[in-house]
């Protein structure tokens, strides 16, 4: 039985879903400004495992993550580059598309983008208007009455009444209670706008989402996700928005299931764009092997449980190469048989409970570890194919095992294969200061050598 940990109650439930066998998620995707970062990485990296988990276990999944690609920052950082907001965002949504895809993470079912989707947003803003939820106010911004909204803060388990005390004395004046947020902003020069009754303006950032869920998934929906930074206010007031448009009374829920994840640290400290304390994730990819980096940061953001956060280090990164590489070593030593999933192999079960504990990924890799000291010992095909098949679940060991242990960093310039001949012609001529000299020279390179009965040597990265 499958549980996830609501922060909507914030208590592990049992996980059922509104249409039998069928998950409607969506999570919150990328602003597209600039190359998205690994604190943002561990975010979809997350979602990607449950979407991957969730399938594994039967559901059909349709799994949103949306493109954000009109806000504030997308505009200021345009004007600050001289260039249309289009070829930006394009530009960046094409560079999110390639980076995901070297961190193996799936592509999801739909990536609406939030400008294909204004007419939803302004369907939802009337539909508001005419409940009295939302208002035109002098400065021509349209604004959610959070007044009007008896739920808000059960999501961020704050109490509307201390925020207000909280806020200071507004400085936007035009709003009727301090924590009415912004709908719908109206024209203003150098910025792109697009006609609405209204007035010319432009989408606020919260119903971007709630619109694009609902075009795409409908009204409810199963899962809804994002970085825990995203909990207050933003998913607060997707919730406003959404149930807002809901009949009172009604108990309709708009996702049953909230899930959040930690952040990414460095230096104990959240990562994050405004503190200028990051690494995108191509940065960190290139200076990783082609053929193991992907990977090599996919194991080190799934090592932690989403809900603990991990701290960013590079040696954190070097040890999660090592680990994979040990897997990588067992499989090449014993190639795996195609096995399809037994959930009642012992080692198989003990991983899906570890799963179904709330994605205890953790727990899973304990199994994977024991799994892989069972195929040290035993050099069983079919152990490697239960390890490779349990691995699959969560996006792991899917590259040739002889291509994953040489990696490609390197291997231009310095032609190993050659090297290695030329040592063993030596040994066998019997010049062996000249072949341990050519060891030592490929050593200091990081690249092992394994002499293997009949001869043959095999190379690997350290
Ligand atoms: P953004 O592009 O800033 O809208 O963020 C995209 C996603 O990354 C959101 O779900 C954020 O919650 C998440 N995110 C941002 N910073 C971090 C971090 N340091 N650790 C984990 N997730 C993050
Ligand atoms: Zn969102």
């Amino acid at each position: 039985m499958q549980t996830i940990y609501n922060t909507l109650g914030r208590q592990k439930q049992t996980f059922t879903t509104i249409e039998p066998g069928k998950v409607r998620m969506y999570v919150c995707g990328p602003t597209v400004y600039d190359f998205f970062h690994i604190g943002n990485a561990r975010t979809f990296t997350a979602f990607d495992m449950v979407y991957r988990w969730l399938t594994a276990l039967g559901y059909e999944v349709n799994f949103v993550r949306n493109i954000t690609d009109i806000d504030d920052k997308i505009i200021e950082r345009a004007n600050a580059n001289n260039e249309p907001m289009e070829a930006l965002t394009a530009r960046m949504t094409e560079a999110y598309f390639e980076d995901t895809a070297r961190l193996k993470l799936l592509r999801p079912t739909n990536s609406p983008r939030a400008t294909h989707h204004i007419e939803h947003m302004l369907a939802i803003i009337k539909q508001l208007e005419d409940k009295g939820m939302a208002y035109r106010a002098t400065n021509g911004d349209v604004y959610y009455a959070v007044r009007e909204f008896e739920g808000y803060g059960k999501l961020s388990g704050k109490n509307p009444d201390e925020l207000r005390a909280g806020e200071r004395v507004a400085v936007e004046t035009a709003k009727r209670d301090p924590l009415d947020f912004v709908l719908w902003k109206a024209a203003k020069p150098n910025e792109p706008q697009w006609p609405s009754i209204f007035g010319g303006g432009r989408p606020g950032w919260h119903i971007e989402c709630s619109a694009m869920c609902r075009a795409v998934l409908g009204d409810q929906i199963d899962i809804h996700g994002g970085g825990l930074d995203l909990q207050f206010p933003h998913h607060e007031n997707e919730i406003a928005q959404t149930e807002g448009t809901f009949d009172k009374g009604s108990g309709k829920q708009f996702a049953n299931y909230w899930m959040h994840a930690a952040f990414l640290n460095i230096d104990h400290e959240k990562m994050s764009k405004s503190l200028g304390n990051f690494f995108t994730l191509r940065e960190v990819l290139n200076k990783l092997d082609v053929i193991q980096g992907g990977e090599t940061v996919r194991y080190f953001l799934l090592r932690g449980h989403y809900r603990s956060e991990i701290n960013y280090a590079w040696d954190m990164l070097e040890d999660a190469r090592q680990s994979l590489l040990g897997f990588y070593i067992a499989l090449k030593e014993t190639p795996a048989t195609d096995v399809k999933l037994d959930w009642a192999n012992p080692y198989a079960l003990k991983f899906r409970t570890a799963m179904e504990d709330d994605f205890d990924t953790p727990a899973a890799f304990t199994v994977l570890h024991e799994l892989r000291r069972e195929l040290n010992r035993s050099k069983s095909a079919e152990t490697a194919g239960l390890l490779r098949a349990l691995g699959a679940t969560l996006g792991f060991f899917q590259n040739m095992p002889a291509a994953f242990v040489q990696g490609a960093t390197n291997t231009a310039q310095l032609d190993v294969d050659a090297l290695v001949n030329e040592r063993n012609a030596a040994k066998r001529g019997k010049d062996f200061a000249r072949a341990d000299t050519i060891r030592k020279q490929l050593d200091d390179d990081g690249i092992v050598l394994e002499d293997k009965p009949g001869g043959l040597t095999e190379w690997r990265r350290k």
